[in-house]
């Protein structure tokens, strides 16, 4: 079983094509949308992961680039600095993967990083720098 947490960039006239089923049906992956954003008449974006099997998964990224589906490695990280972190809770409710939470009994924030989809929300609401980007 393989995996790769990619961004899609769809151009406009592919935004209503139904590009992830045939992913789906065609070659045997399980797709994971975790953001899109589209609008249109405008270029989409999805960050997605897919499973499968190693050469369904290859077969499968060359039919997005045959399709016209510009392809981008999810390269960039965010990453939690514990040491910096008040545990104030104020970047878990912007969250949107529950990439960052908070244990109601003890109050503890916790990430979780095979959550995160490196979105950057967070970044600007710590006040502590405790979350960082690196690439
Ligand atoms: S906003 Fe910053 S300091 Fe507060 S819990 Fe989140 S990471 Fe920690
Ligand atoms: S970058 Fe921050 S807000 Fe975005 S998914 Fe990761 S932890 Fe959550």
């Amino acid at each position: 079983m393989s995996s790769r947490r990619v961004v899609l960039n769809f151009p406009p006239h592919l935004i209503d094509q139904p590009i992830t089923y045939h992913l789906i049906r065609d070659y045997d992956l399980k797709v994971n949308i975790l953001r899109a954003r589209i609008t249109p008449n405008e270029w989409g974006q999805m960050v997605v992961d897919i499973n499968g099997n190693g050469e369904n998964l290859e077969r499968g990224l060359a039919y997005l680039a045959e399709t016209g589906v510009v392809v981008q490695p999810l390269d960039r990280e965010v990453r939690w600095l514990e040491d910096r972190c008040i545990q104030c809770s104020a970047c878990v409710a912007h969250c949107p993967t529950q990439a960052l939470t908070v244990d109601r009994a003890t109050m503890a924030v916790a990430f979780h990083r095979d959550r995160c989809i490196a979105c950057e929300l967070c970044l600007n609401v710590c006040a502590y720098q405790a979350m960082e980007m690196s690439f």
